[in-house]
């Protein structure tokens, strides 16, 4: 799921990156029925992220959330090819220790 808004002199797009997470709050929008229905679509690759990204040039901020996104399978490649050309920012609960 992606959302795109104007930020000042920015275009913002947050990506869901996945709906998995460590936790089970609650309250949360990713254990909605919404997780559930990104459950069933299949993941897209590393070839295909990097396509995409690649017409991002300058002046885009690419927000990640999930779910947890440091349980997403290549994460870290993922921030690599998002910040090639963009800024990146990462919603995350912080409990997942990894070498970033
Ligand atoms: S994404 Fe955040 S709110 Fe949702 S289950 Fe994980 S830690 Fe809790």
């Amino acid at each position: 799921m992606i959302l795109e808004e104007k930020f000042s002199n920015f275009n913002v797009l947050t990506w869901f990156i996945t709906s998995k997470c460590n936790f089970n709050c609650h309250y949360c929008f990713a254990t909605s029925e919404t997780r559930s229905k990104l459950k069933e679509k299949p993941e897209i690759s590393l070839v295909d992220i990097e396509r995409g990204f690649d017409s991002f040039k300058d002046n885009w901020i690419i927000h990640i959330t999930g779910g947890e996104p440091f349980i997403k399978r290549d994460f870290i490649p993922i921030c690599d090819i998002i910040s090639k050309n963009s800024l990146l920012s990462i919603n995350t609960n912080g409990c997942i220790l990894i070498n970033v």
